[in-house]
């Protein structure tokens, strides 16, 4: 869209008669990319509005809206021919990426006529600030270049670049950054997350898509533009190598086309070679970076047959220059053990100053370079997308399919795994009975079945007898797993119809009551929308009970007229079986709204948002808790459950991160109103809470706290285990449930739990003053234990809690060994943490029947 120039361009465009296509550096009054200055995000837009405006090679499109309200913005960059022709181009992508029903004489007809259509994401980890200055002066050269090369290069390929794909905490981090400049805490990490929710996790959300970014990001690739290659910027430590360059390192997931391997390797290859030939020293390839998770902005369009690339360059203190002597370089890593020549790596940097204007002039020549292979490379790489897209196609058989049967426990979850797949530009069909079908015979295919097969992750060596090359992120993603549905392999049907999800809110089902039987983590929204509304009385049965003509279990509840009417509008479809009943029955339990507070700590925790997140979507509406709000106590009066999200004990006792034996005890501290941890007060004061009737849940690390804190009868079995007695890297393990509890309210014998810690419950008899509950353990046999993902040491877990709860006081202690909201996608284990919620508003602590 074409928009105003700020007044004074449109004065020097009329005055010259030409459109001035300012810098930069012009255009916002500073040296952009000089120590210390940086353009912030705003700064950025603006920028890039008036290239647009001033320039024919140059449109902006806006993604839509931040998390937190900004203009998220790319720049489509190309000639001026290709811009006017964007509409036939991004046809053709699209077919190229779904080439069923092409002739090979149609297919080389787009390959002709096809341009690459490339796609560059910034900054997308805010702190990893240079590509996104470097993503100015880049579109500026661009815009301005009258060299034949240039020229080629634009005629060949359409760029998409995204200058920041988190603007959000593009601009808390500049408003950091300058608000400390000259203090000791210049280039300080922030004390909250970079993204409102899930902070550096904005690169874990690929398959998920829960967060506005991710999917206005996702609907750029999968159902607008259809890039065939994506690189994607960031930054590493500062202490290796200067910049890595694809190849990447092992394992290499061997779904993935080979083409797309090569593909990358030599756009990788092409990098390097252009950055040696410019002087750049400390160039690596094979390092660290795996072939393997798709979890990651780019990793998820392997599966999509996109050949994606990361480039990672050394960073600075933000934007502070850094001295390295040499002594202080050091390798350690996958690729790198010792910093030394090597073949991936034959020129290493020797040390010295390191500057913002460094990065950017790296990641400059990277992208260059990648725009150069691209150019070259033009009608290979178009062809390349059709034969990836069709061996994809052919991977499969023509009735190949999953089912995704209607009847099930979670029937609304199972919508949602569809509906997430729909998102993805998955064919998702429904048969009349209401199962839903996803063929395999298509484009994303491989995508479909990389999502829904369990994982063992390879144990790759890179010396014979030696330890294994861990996992660089989690070790598994199966949703049907994580998200509680059942899933078959079937032969496709005849006679189904496309799925279209339902974006309007349901109807209020008319009925005099309503009951929901617990089982879905889905029913958490009707019944806090019932709580919150006015007038409506929302109950719970805490025993099995008879009513209107059906049983129903302990934990179901029934919503009056009123709650039904309130509840309906938050659903985008009715999936969530509320049954209509003559009555609410009397002599039931009232529920009332649970008054949730999450702590959060100083030392950014991204378990927290997440969990901020998963608390808000379903309508929990938690309250914050800082260090100085707890030891401030009285917390009882206010809440009744706190949440302790996945936090090591020392950052919540004090502030400061563990240091293992040997390590530097140096840290870097934050300013004084964001120092320390929960300390004696806070302590007291948690206690304070539970023994007054508060209900404290803790997830996953902060269990260790709260075991520490409170005198329980439990302990953690693994809390002294080595790395090589037990570990597991992001693993789904089978856990039994027990019944009965209300914590277990509609929860099935078995579900799979996310385990990243190591943590093993065990309890023991307490006093006659306390009551304790196992409300989860590990099967007897070690050999039942891991469902998917890679595990050492699972007999350690056989037969241990993985989840129990204690009262104290006159409250009540949740502890979870696992993560039962893990990045927001373990909805099968959602339920646990709901549940505790509402037990908090409970009278009494039910005795187990
Ligand atoms: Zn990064």
């Amino acid at each position: 869209m074409k928009r105003l120039l700020p007044f004074w361009v449109g004065c020097l465009a009329a005055a010259t008669g030409a459109a001035a296509v300012l810098s930069p550096s012009e255009f916002l009054g500073f040296p952009v990319g000089a120590d210390r200055k940086i353009a912030d995000y705003r700064q950025i837009v603006s920028y890039f509005r008036a290239l647009d405006a001033a320039s024919p090679r140059v449109q902006v499109q806006d993604l839509g809206k931040t998390t937190l309200g900004e203009d998220l913005i790319m720049a489509v960059i190309s000639s001026e021919q290709n811009l006017q022709n964007a509409r036939r181009l991004k046809d053709i992508a699209r077919r190229l990426a779904d080439p069923r029903g092409l002739s090979d004489a149609d297919a080389e007809a787009l390959v002709r006529d096809g341009r690459v259509v490339l796609l560059v994401t910034c900054n997308i980890h805010s702190t990893e600030i240079g590509a996104s200055q470097m993503a100015m002066e880049w579109a500026h050269a661009l815009a301005t270049a009258e060299d034949a090369e240039t020229k080629r290069r634009l005629d060949n390929v359409v760029l998409l670049l995204v200058p920041s794909l988190n603007p959000d905490g593009q601009v808390m981090e500049t408003e950091w950054y300058r608000k400390n400049l000259g203090t000791k805490f210049e280039g300080s990490r922030m004390p909250w997350l970079y993204h409102h929710y899930v902070g550096h996790d904005n690169n874990r959300d690929w398959f998920m898509l829960t967060q506005k970014e991710t999917r206005a990001m996702s609907r750029v690739l999968y159902h607008e533009w259809f890039p065939q290659v994506f690189l994607d910027e960031h930054q590493m430590g500062s202490t290796g190598p200067r910049i890595f360059v694809p190849p990447y390192a092992d394992p290499a997931d061997p779904d993935i086309h080979p083409l797309v391997w090569r593909e990358v390797n030599l756009i990788g290859a092409n990098m390097a070679f252009r950055l040696e030939q410019a002087g750049k020293s400390g160039v690596i390839y094979a390092y660290s970076y795996d072939a393997y998770w798709p979890g990651g902005t780019k990793n998820t369009a392997w599966w999509k047959n996109v050949s994606g690339l990361l480039t990672e360059v050394a960073s600075v203190r933000f934007a502070s220059p850094i001295h390295l002597p040499p002594g202080e370089l050091a390798g350690g890593r996958k690729g790198l053990i010792e910093y030394g020549v090597q073949t991936n790596f034959p020129n290493p940097w020797p040390g010295g100053w390191w500057r913002l204007r460094d990065i950017m002039d790296y990641e400059r020549i990277a992208s260059d370079a990648l725009l150069e292979s691209c150019a070259d490379r033009r009608e290979d790489f178009l062809r390349d997308m059709i034969a990836r897209s069709r061996a994809a196609i052919s991977a499969a058989g023509a009735r190949e399919a999953y089912r995704i049967p209607a009847d099930q426990p979670d029937r609304p979850s199972a919508v949602q795994l569809a509906r997430l797949m729909d998102e993805h530009n998955v064919e998702v069909f429904t048969a009349a009975n209401g199962d839903f079908w996803i063929p395999l015979a298509q484009p994303y295919g491989k995508f479909v079945r990389e999502m829904f097969e369990t994982q063992r992750y390879p144990e790759v060596k890179v010396v014979a007898g030696k330890e294994i090359v861990r996992p660089y992120d989690v070790s598994s993603w199966s949703l049907p797993l994580m998200m509680g549905v059942s899933v078959e392999r079937a032969s496709l049907p005849e006679g189904l119809a496309r799925y279209r999800p339902i974006a309007s809110p349901s109807a209020a089902p008319s009925g005099v009551a309503f009951a929901l039987a617990p089982g879905s983590p889905e029913n958490a929204k009707v019944v806090n929308a019932a709580l919150r509304a006015k007038g409506g009385t929302v109950s719970i049965a805490r025993a099995a009970l008879s009513h209107g003509g059906r049983q129903w279990p302990a934990g179901t509840v029934f919503l009056d007229a009123e709650g039904g009417r309130a509840a309906a509008p938050v659903l985008p479809d009715s999936a969530v079986e509320w049954v209509p009943v003559p009555s609410v029955p009397g002599s039931l339990e009232r529920l009332r709204a649970p008054r949730v507070a999450l702590y959060k700590p100083w030392v950014a925790s991204m378990d927290e948002g997440w969990t901020r997140w998963v608390l808000e979507q379903y309508g929990f509406e938690p309250k914050s808790l800082d260090n100085k709000t707890v030891r401030a106590g009285r917390l009882a009066e206010k809440f009744d459950a706190i949440v302790l999200p996945d936090v090591s004990k020392e950052v919540i006792a004090t502030g400061k991160p563990r240091t293992e034996e040997g390590e530097m005890r140096y840290f870097a501290e934050f300013p004084p109103e964001y120092a320390g941890g929960l300390e004696k007060e806070g302590a007291k004061a948690l206690k304070d809470f539970v023994e007054a009737g508060g209900t404290l849940v803790a997830f996953d690390s902060s269990s260790d706290y709260v075991i520490e804190q409170f005198n329980i009868p439990v302990r953690n079995v693994l809390f002294r285990a080595k790395s090589d007695e037990f570990s597991s890297a992001g693993s789904l393990v089978r856990i039994r449930v027990e019944p009965g509890h209300p914590v277990t309210y509609g929860l099935p014998e078995e579900v799979a739990a996310f385990l990243n810690d190591s943590i093993a419950f065990q309890s023991a008899l307490g006093g006659a003053e306390l009551e304790r509950w196992v409300l989860a353990a590990y099967p007897d046999s070690p050999r039942d234990v891991l469902l998917s993902g890679w595990i050492r040491g699972e007999d350690r877990l056989a037969r241990r809690a993985a989840a129990v709860a204690v009262t104290h006081g006159k409250g009540r202690i949740v502890l979870f060994g696992f993560r039962p909201q893990h990045r927001a996608q373990t909805h099968a284990t959602f339920p646990f943490v709901f549940n505790a919620l509402y037990w908090s508003t409970a009278k009494t602590a039910v005795s187990q029947p």
